[in-house]
């Protein structure tokens, strides 16, 4: 994937966590909690208790960018 601010190459990765990888609406910090509880949220991983979360990203380390291309069933690792 090329990076939109610079066209460079992005470097594959991933993001992985022992919670559940979700994006949250707004500009306040929430409460620690599940997206469910959150309106509006997307959850870009779901839980697992043996694996955790995790999420294919591509980093742009020039811009500082990382991007999760939540639309593509693929980068939710739990969803393989
Ligand atoms: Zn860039």
């Amino acid at each position: 994937m090329k990076c939109p601010y610079c066209k460079k190459e992005m470097e594959l990765g991933f993001i992985q966590s022992p919670q559940e990888i979700s994006w949250k609406k707004g500009d306040k910090r929430p409460l620690l909690g599940r997206a469910q509880f959150h309106e509006g949220s997307v959850i870009l991983s779901e839980l697992s208790f043996l694996k955790g979360a995790a999420v294919t990203a591509f980093l742009c380390r020039e811009c500082k960018k990382v991007i999760i291309e939540y639309s593509d069933e693929n980068s939710d690792f739990n969803q393989r």
